[in-house]
């Protein structure tokens, strides 16, 4: 794609860096067919390379983002299925990060939308304050038919006390603490504790913790470490996500400086994808690029750090068929394709792949609350493609995939490394006690 940045633009590394995304973009539409925002909505603004013209137009004339670039913007997933598709290596994924920093900086929202957006911000990234509210939430459920009244902040509102769970979880039966020592350890990780998976699913690092224990893995979790960043990071608010990337890579790296870390675990891929970023985010910034590229480096999902053990026979005898949902930002984010299938093969689960499986189920970070028309279509979309497969149970790698599809699917979901802690020997999850 030509451009026409000025060399005074082009000297902003920012913008610099978009430029040369855009003029890799050959215009040739390969990856509208697996956009689900123009699969369903069927506009060319709703597609990538719509949005990449957008884009383009709002960089090039150095003008603030006009309320349409913001809708079609808006209506992005982040799901990067465009990425997997586009034959030219177009990194839609900085790309949009860069619109939405833009447009956080130089567009004033609606008054409400300012409002929700910067609850969101101030909630999800703090368990304490996260737990409080979905207790709120809960409370207020019965209200939600009244909503209806208010528009598009009644339909997100709605949404917001839909996907509250009624009943929270007991916080986790393995306390955040500094160190799990391993007899003759085989290697030193840390496990990301997470902000908003803590709340609502304890269980998948209790199982991470105790298969990997079992394996004779040594654990750090250090009691300081927070949200990743990928929350706000999403929304936009660029100078939040940085703050709070910026907290978690000084406690790593301090851990890395104590005992040396063999790998950063990550057991939910929208911030596994986030956190493999951090190297480019913080590349501009002296005092943080090298320590952040290391982080990157270090960064694997769970999944990854598995399918590098020797694992045991496995023991459990029940054992469901299981679709497996591949959330996007594990299979387009981070291209980890085969190898969650793979582990849950190798422990002796028949897996089963979902027609349209690269298709988003709508939930993407807070998209399922900020668009939550088109993230019910796609939920109810995915949900119908899972049931085709007539599964025991769902395995998917994602806690917003889980709490979008988990409600409607009529089969226990659970995280991949809970089917497998249970394969090797876990205790059985209450979900799968009477499946087939
Ligand atoms: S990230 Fe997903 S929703 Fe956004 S343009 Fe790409 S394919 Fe479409
Ligand atoms: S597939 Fe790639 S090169 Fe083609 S229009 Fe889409 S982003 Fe541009």
């Amino acid at each position: 794609m030509q451009t026409h940045f000025s060399l005074e633009q082009l000297a902003d590394p920012r913008l610099a860096v978009s430029e040369a995304i855009l003029r890799k973009c050959v215009h040739c539409g390969f990856c509208t067919a697996t956009c689900p925002t123009f699969t369903l909505l069927g506009d060319e603004l709703d597609s990538p390379r719509g949005r990449i013209y957008l884009i383009k137009e709002m960089l090039e004339n150095g003008r603030p983002a006009d309320s349409e670039t913001v809708k079609h913007i808006d209506r992005c997933l982040s799901c990067l299925s465009c990425m997997t598709t586009c034959p030219s290596g177009v990194n839609y994924m900085h790309l949009v990060d860069e619109a939405r920093t833009r447009i956080e900086e130089t567009y004033k929202r609606p008054l409400a939308d300012r409002a929700l957006r910067a609850l969101l911000g101030f909630v999800l990234p703090y368990p304490d304050r996260f737990r409080l509210a979905l207790r709120g939430a809960a409370l207020a459920a019965p209200l939600a038919p009244l909503l209806a009244k208010f528009g598009q902040t009644g339909d997100r509102l709605n949404a917001m006390l839909r996907l509250a769970p009624r009943f929270l979880p007991k916080r986790t039966g393995f306390p955040q603490a500094s160190v799990r020592p391993a007899q003759k350890p085989i290697a030193r990780v840390a496990i990301l504790a997470g902000c908003a998976q803590k709340v609502l699913r304890p269980a998948i690092n209790d199982a991470a913790i105790r298969l990997l224990t079992r394996l004779g893995v040594e654990i750090v979790q250090p009691p300081e470490e927070g949200c990743c960043g990928a929350l706000v990071h999403h929304l936009g608010q660029e100078h939040e996500a940085l703050a709070q990337a910026k907290h978690n890579i000084d406690v790593w790296t301090a851990e890395i400086d104590r005992g040396s870390l063999d790998a950063i675990l990550i057991t939910t891929s929208g911030c596994g994808t986030v956190i493999k970023d951090y190297g480019f985010m913080f590349r501009l910034d002296a005092a943080y690029a090298a320590k952040a590229a290391k982080i990157s480096e270090l960064a694997k999902d769970i999944t990854e750090f598995l399918g590098g053990l020797k694992l045991p026979a496995p023991l459990a005898a029940q054992k469901p068929a299981l679709a497996y949902h591949s959330a996007c930002s594990m299979q387009h984010g981070q291209k980890i394709t085969s190898l969650p299938k793979e582990l849950l093969k190798a422990a002796g689960f028949e897996v089963r792949d979902i027609p349209e499986g690269h298709l988003c189920c709508g939930s993407a970070g807070t998209y399922n609350i900020l668009q939550p028309k088109i993230a019910e279509q796609l939920r109810a979309r995915k949900i119908e493609n899972i049931l085709k497969t007539a599964p025991g149970g769902i395995a998917t790698g994602n806690i917003g995939c889980m709490t979008q599809i988990g409600a409607g699917a009529g089969v226990p979901v659970l995280h991949t490394v809970e089917w497998l802690d249970y394969a090797y020997g876990g205790p059985k999850p209450a979900e799968i006690a009477a499946i087939r």
